[in-house]
């Protein structure tokens, strides 16, 4: 009898984070297949919580600039798993459709007849900058967002959006190329002054946050030796961060007084 695969979206490392038709599935699964980042950590949480999975664990764990298993034999893997009558459970950190590869994994096992549910996970996109107290919308600052990664070369005047004041850049696996992206974005209308976040490890134990302007961020941020995994946002949404307190000038009337006095340390 053929089994079958569903891909589970891990959310951004804390298991709380994890959905709860996400949980049952892991609880259901016979063998789960995770990536390093997020979902190691959340099947590590769930351990240590007491919450006993039947299953057994491959590690496929991906690295930056270093694939442990190729992506090719990751999809044979799910096919020949799914293939001896297991529900194999593909846990991919953030949600499997955002920069997750997941439909191409959905589809290679469809094509060999192996049948795929998808359960969407919280992406690190908008929940790590959320971590930070960063909204990618906010009335009266942005009306909309992109999320790119810093694999694709961000051209000047390639998307226009992209060089509008009130448009939110989102850049995840972005921290090699930061210098070439700030100078970029830096080139449209925004200017060297627009507000960047630099949000590493959100929900982990390294979790930091970094701010500056297009200007300053690349200099900082080796300063700082930022490093992957990390969230860039660039925007003016990240003037309302409580860690912009004292580095970046607020939006006008957006911090009341009372919000000044008692500025959450540990913003959520
Ligand atoms: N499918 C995932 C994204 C995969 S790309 C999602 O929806 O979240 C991997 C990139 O996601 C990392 O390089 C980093 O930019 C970002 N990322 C994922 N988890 C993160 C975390 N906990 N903290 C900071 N960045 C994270």
């Amino acid at each position: 009898m053929t089994g079958r695969v569903t891909l589970v979206g891990a959310g951004p490392g804390d298991a709380d984070l994890l959905t709860v038709r996400g949980l049952k599935t892991l609880q259901d699964a016979d063998v789960i297949v995770a990536d390093r980042l997020g979902a190691r950590a959340v099947l590590e949480q769930l351990a240590a919580s007491g919450i006993r999975l039947r299953a057994d664990v491959i590690d496929v764990g991906k690295l930056p600039g270093y694939h442990r298993v190729p992506q090719e034999a990751i999809n044979e893997l799910l096919v020949e798993l799914a293939q001896t009558g297991k529900h194999v459970v593909r846990l991919k950190g953030g949600d499997p459709f955002v920069f997750g590869r997941g439909r191409e994994e959905q589809q290679f096992c469809e094509e060999h007849g192996i049948p795929v549910e998808v359960v969407p996970g919280v992406t690190s996109a908008i929940s790590v900058p959320a971590v930070a107290g960063i909204p990618l919308t906010h009335r009266g600052v942005a009306t909309s967002f992109t999320v790119l990664t810093g694999h694709d070369q961000i051209e000047a005047g390639g998307v226009l959006s992209l060089s509008k004041g009130d448009h939110t850049v989102v850049l995840l696996m972005g921290v090699n190329t930061l210098g070439h992206s700030a100078h970029v974005l830096a080139a449209g209308a925004r200017g060297v002054d627009c507000p960047v976040a630099i949000v590493e490890d959100g929900y982990g134990e390294n979790q930091r946050v970094t701010v500056g302007s297009l200007g300053t961020i690349a200099g900082i941020a080796a300063a700082r030796q930022v490093r992957n995994p990390a969230v860039i946002v660039v925007g003016d949404v990240v003037r309302l961060s409580p860690h912009a307190v004292g580095v970046l000038s607020a939006p006008a009337g957006h911090w009341t007084d009372a919000f000044l006095a008692d500025p959450p340390l540990s913003p959520l």
